[in-house]
C-alpha cells in the first residue's frame, strides 16, 4: 500500500476562542488545516496542523518527493525521513508543523489497515478513560463563574482557565479570578491557572511567577502553566524548584530534540506539546516517553481540533505517565468535526475510542461548515 496524494482541508471563518486577531479566521491565513493522506489501494487517514493551509501546502510540496509513493503503513519511517531531509529548511517551523498532520494520518491509516486503535499499535493501553479539562479564556469573575458553571452541568470535573486579563491588569485583578472560579466549581473540581507567558511581549519573569505560584497554592491550583517566556528555561527550572504548586510549559515548542534539555534538566513537573505541530504522534509518543523516565508527567496541548483532540486521547492511552487530556470548550473546531458529541461520565472522565485509527466518525457536515464546503475523501476502510 503506497501514498498516492496528500490532500489539505483549511478551516477558516473563526478563530479558537483565545485571543487571536481576526485577520487569522481568513481563508488565507486560517490557523487550522486537516491533511488527509489518500493511498493506491483506498485507504485514507486525517490529521491536523496548527498552521495555515497556506504555509501546509508550501511544506508538502517540499517533502513530497519523499512522501509520494512512499509504504504507507510505516509511520514512523516515513515521517522520520522527512525530518531527515528537511533538515536544512523548514526545521522546527511550518515543515516541522506539515509532517504533525501527516503523521497523524499515517497513523490513522495504520489504525484502520489492522483494525486497531493508535495507541495499542504505539505499543498498548494503560488506560481506556481519562480524565478531560474543560480549557477555556479567564474573563472577569462574573463571567468566569458562570462558564465554569455551565461546564459543570456538562460534565467536566477539571477546568483549565488562562490568558485573558491574568497578569495583565493587577495582582488583585489575579486573584479575584482564581477566587470567583474556586467559588464557582467547589473544593473538589480541579483547577488549573494558564498565565499565557507565549503571549507577544510578556512582560513578567521568576519574581511575578513565584509570587503569584504562592496566590494559587492558597486555591489548591494543580498547575501553573506559561508563567515565564517560552524560552526561559533558567527562569523555569528555578521556579519549579520554589514554586509550591506544580509547573507546567513547553506547549510552542517543536522536534523531539527541543524538549532534551527542558526534560534533562528538570524546567517542568507538567510537559506540553501539542500533537498537531511538535511532529505528530511518532514525535510526542517519544518525548512523552522520555519525559516518563524524568518522572515528568506529560499532558498534551489541545489548544487545536477535533483530530487533534482524537489524536491526544489515543496518546493519553498509550502514555504511562499521563492523567489529564485538553479540551477546549467551547470550541467548534473540536465539537463541530464530532458525529456523536462527547460525553464524560459520572467521574467526569472521557472513554478513549477503542476502533480502528484515529477511532472517531467524522462529521460530514461539520467539516463542510467551517471548510467553505468541502468533504472528506470516502475510505474503503
Ligand atoms: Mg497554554
Amino acid at each position: 500500500m503506497k501514498i498516492q496524494s496528500v490532500r489539505l482541508l483549511p478551516l477558516f471563518g473563526q478563530t479558537p476562542d483565545g485571543g487571536w486577531d481576526p485577520a487569522f479566521s481568513d481563508r488565507n491565513r486560517n490557523l487550522m488545516t486537516l491533511v488527509e493522506i489518500i493511498t493506491d489501494q483506498g485507504v485514507t487517514g486525517l490529521g491536523s496542523v496548527f498552521t495555515s493551509e497556506t504555509l501546509v501546502a508550501g511544506s508538502v510540496a517540499v517533502v513530497e518527493p519523499f512522501l509520494i509513493g512512499a509504504f504507507a503503513l510505516d509511520p514512523a519511517a516515513v515521517s522520520e525521513t522527512l525530518h531527515q531531509h528537511t533538515f536544512w529548511q523548514g526545521r522546527g517551523g511550518a515543515i516541522t508543523h506539515a509532517i504533525s498532520g501527516i503523521d497523524i494520518a499515517l497513523w490513522d491509516i495504520l489504525g484502520k489497515v489492522t483494525g486497531q486503535p493508535i495507541s495499542r499499535l504505539l505499543g498498548g493501553r494503560h488506560r481506556d478513560r481519562i480524565k478531560p479539562y474543560g480549557s477555556m479564556l479567564m474573563d472577569e469573575p462574573p463571567v468566569m463563574a458562570e462558564r465554569l458553571q455551565a461546564g459543570l452541568a456538562r460534565g467536566f470535573r477539571a477546568f483549565k482557565i488562562g490568558w485573558g486579563p491574568f497578569g495583565r491588569v493587577d495582582r488583585r485583578t489575579d486573584e479575584s479570578i482564581v477566587v470567583a472560579a474556586r467559588d464557582a466549581v467547589g473544593p473538589d473540581v480541579e483547577i488549573m491557572v494558564d498565565a499565557g507567558g507565549a503571549d507577544a511581549y510578556w512582560p513578567h519573569g521568576y519574581k511575578w511567577a513565584v509570587n503569584t505560584a504562592r496566590m494559587l497554592a492558597d486555591y489548591d491550583i494543580t498547575w501553573f502553566e506559561e508563567a515565564l517566556r517560552p524560552d526561559d528555561i533558567d527562569g523555569y527550572i528555578k521556579l519549579r524548584e520554589h514554586a509550591p504548586v506544580p509547573i507546567a510549559a513547553c506547549e510552542v515548542l517543536t522536534r523531539r530534540q527541543s524538549f532534551i534539555e527542558w526534560i534533562e534538566r528538570g524546567a517542568v513537573d507538567y510537559i506540553q506539546p501539542d500533537v498537531t505541530k511538535v511532529g505528530g504522534l511518532t514525535e510526542q509518543h517519544r518525548i512523552g516517553q522520555y519525559a516518563d523516565d524524568h518522572a515528568i508527567m506529560m499532558v498534551p496541548h489541545g489548544w487545536n481540533t477535533g483530530v487533534g483532540l482524537a489524536a491526544d486521547l489515543q496518546l493519553v492511552a498509550a502514555a504511562a505517565n499521563a492523567r489529564w487530556v485538553e479540551y477546549i470548550t467551547p470550541a467548534p473546531y473540536v465539537e463541530d468535526l464530532f458525529v456523536d458529541p462527547l460525553t464524560m461520565d459520572d467521574d467526569g472522565l472521557l472513554a478513549i475510542p477503542d476502533a480502528p485509527g484515529l477511532g472517531f466518525q467524522w462529521n460530514a457536515d461539520g467539516i463542510a461548515k467551517h471548510t467553505g464546503g468541502m468533504a472528506l475523501t470516502p475510505s474503503s476502510l
